[in-house]
C-alpha cells in the first residue's frame, strides 16, 4: 500500500524542523497576542465556495468536495480564513469584543498538480486579525512574518506588497480592466476568456505564459484607488520603512482568492524554483459580513509550512537529535524486571531511558548503546542484584561509579538530570 498522490508521510526525521517553525511561531504569536483557535478539517461546500469565490482555481478545480451519506456537499478545507470568518460570526465573538487576534496551524487539501513545494495535503500557519482597520495591523502582520523568517535564520526573501482597493474604488478599476481585455481577447487562454464576464480579476492571477504576456500592460488597482485606500497603503509603506522590513511594491500581485481588499502581499524566495511563495495575506475587510457577520474589518497570512520547512532544509541541516541519557543493560530474567521497573521510573522523572527486552548476551547489549549514542550505562547482571551494587558507566569519560540498590533512582536522577 501507498500513500495517495500528493500526500505524503512527514518521518521522524524531518520532525525537529516542523517542530523548531512551530515553537517559534507559537513563540511569537503569543508575544503578539494571538490565540490559538482550532477548527475542523471538513466543511460546508457553500463556505469555501462563498468566500474564496466561485470563479477561482481553488473553487473551480482544487477542491476534495463529496457528498456525505445524506446529500449535503462537504468540502476538505483548502484555507483556514473562511473557517475562522465562520467561527468568529457562529460564535458571536463579535458581540462581546470585536477586536480577536487567532492562529492556527494544520494541514490543508487542494488537488494540484503534485511537485516539489506543491502537494495535495499541505500545511498552513495561519494568522487572522478581526476588527481592526488600521493600517498599522497590516504593517504588524508583514513585520511579525519578517522577525519570524529572521529568528528561523532564513535570509533572501522579499515581501512583494500590493493594495487591490475596496468596493469604493474597485468599479472604476473594474471598467478599466475589461476595456484592457477586450482588447486582448485573441490573445487569452480559453480559461481566461471564459472568466472575463464573470471575474475579470482573476485573469490577472493566470499562470498560462502568453496570457501573462498579453496583459503585461493591464491597468494596477493601484492606478485607480480611492483617496482613502492610498492614504491607507501609505501608511503600511510608511511605517513598514520605519521598521527596517524590505519590501517591494508590485503592482501585478492579485492573490488567488477574491475575498481581498486593500493591502496584499506574498513573501517570496528565489530558491524553490516556481514554488516561489513561502506566505501570503491580505485585508479581507467585506468578508465578516459577506459571510453573514457584522460589517468588521479583518486581515489575515498564511505561511506555506511544507515550503518554509523546505528552505530551511537548503541552509540548516535538521537539528541533531538529542542523545540518549541512560541505557540499562540487564543480563537475567531478574535484572530484566528490575531494569524494567526502573526504567519507567526514570522515564516519569524525565529521563530518557532505554533497555532491550530481547535477552541479548552482553556483547550485544554493549553494542546497542552504542547505536542509540547514550551518555550512561547501568550495567544489571545477577551479580551486582546480589551484591546490593549497581555499576553506571560514562560512555564519554569511560568513568565507573558504584550505586547502592537502595538509593538507586534518586541517585541516578541526581546524577543524569545534570
Ligand atoms: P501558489 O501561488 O504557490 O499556488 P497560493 O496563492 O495558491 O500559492 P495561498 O492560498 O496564498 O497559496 O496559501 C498560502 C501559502 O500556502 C502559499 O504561499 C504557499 O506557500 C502555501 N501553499 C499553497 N498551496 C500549496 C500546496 N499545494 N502545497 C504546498 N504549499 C502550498
Ligand atoms: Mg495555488
Amino acid at each position: 500500500m501507498q500513500t495517495i498522490r500528493g500526500f505524503r508521510d512527514i518521518l521522524p526525521k524531518h520532525i525537529p524542523l516542523w517542530q523548531k517553525v512551530e515553537k517559534e511561531a507559537t513563540c511569537l504569536f503569543e508575544a503578539f497576542g494571538f490565540k490559538e483557535i482550532r477548527i475542523p478539517i471538513l466543511e460546508k461546500t457553500e463556505l469555501f465556495a462563498r468566500s474564496i469565490g466561485e470563479v477561482t482555481d481553488i473553487v473551480e478545480k482544487e477542491m476534495y468536495t463529496f457528498p456525505d451519506r445524506k446529500g449535503d456537499k462537504l468540502t476538505l478545507r483548502p484555507e483556514a480564513t473562511a473557517s475562522i470568518v465562520r467561527s468568529y460570526i457562529q460564535h458571536k465573538m463579535y458581540a462581546t469584543d470585536p477586536v480577536r487576534k487567532f492562529f492556527m496551524i494544520g494541514p490543508m487539501f487542494r488537488r494540484e498538480r503534485p511537485q516539489k513545494g506543491r502537494y495535495r495535503q499541505f500545511y498552513q500557519i495561519d494568522a487572522e486579525i478581526f476588527g481592526v482597520e488600521s493600517a498599522y495591523i497590516d504593517s504588524q502582520l508583514i513585520y511579525l512574518l519578517n522577525e519570524l523568517f529572521k529568528r528561523l535564520g532564513l535570509s533572501g526573501l522579499s515581501a512583494h506588497i500590493n493594495s487591490l482597493g475596496c468596493p469604493k474604488c474597485r468599479p472604476s478599476f473594474q471598467k478599466a480592466l475589461l476595456d484592457f481585455l477586450e482588447s486582448k481577447k485573441s490573445r487569452l487562454c480559453d480559461n481566461c476568456t471564459r472568466r472575463m464576464d464573470k471575474n475579470p480579476l482573476r485573469i490577472l492571477d493566470c499562470k498560462v505564459l502568453d496570457c501573462k504576456e498579453a496583459i503585461a500592460d493591464a491597468p494596477a488597482t493601484l492606478d485607480c484607488l480611492c483617496k482613502e485606500c492610498e492614504d491607507h497603503f501609505n501608511t503600511v509603506k510608511a511605517t513598514l520603512e520605519k521598521q527596517g522590513v524590505d519590501f517591494i511594491v508590485d503592482k501585478s500581485l492579485v492573490r488567488g482568492l477574491d475575498y481581498y481588499t486593500r493591502t496584499a502581499w506574498e513573501i517570496q524566495t528565489t530558491t524553490l524554483g516556481a514554488q516561489s511563495a513561502v506566505a501570503g495575506g491580505g485585508r479581507y475587510d467585506g468578508l465578516v459580513k459577506e459571510l453573514g457577520g457584522p460589517q468588521t474589518p479583518a486581515i489575515g497570512f498564511a505561511i506555506g509550512f511544507d515550503r518554509l520547512v523546505e528552505v530551511m532544509e537548503q541552509i540548516d541541516k535538521a537539528p541533531e537529535e538529542k542523545p540518549l541519557d541512560l541505557f540499562i543493560v540487564s543480563l537475567g530474567d531478574t535484572a530484566m524486571e528490575k531494569g524494567y521497573l526502573w526504567s519507567c521510573k526514570l522515564n516519569q522523572a524525565g529521563i530518557r531511558t532505554e533497555m532491550d527486552f530481547r535477552g541479548k548476551s552482553m556483547k550485544a547489549l554493549m553494542k546497542r548503546a552504542n547505536k542509540l549514542n547514550t551518555q550512561y550505562v547501568l550495567i544489571a547482571g545477577e551479580n551486582e542484584l546480589t551484591e546490593n551494587t549497581i555499576i553506571l558507566r560514562n560512555m564519554n569519560t569511560k568513568e565507573q561509579v558504584s550505586l547502592s540498590l537502595e538509593t538507586l533512582i534518586p541517585e541516578l536522577i541526581k546524577i543524569l538530570k545534570k
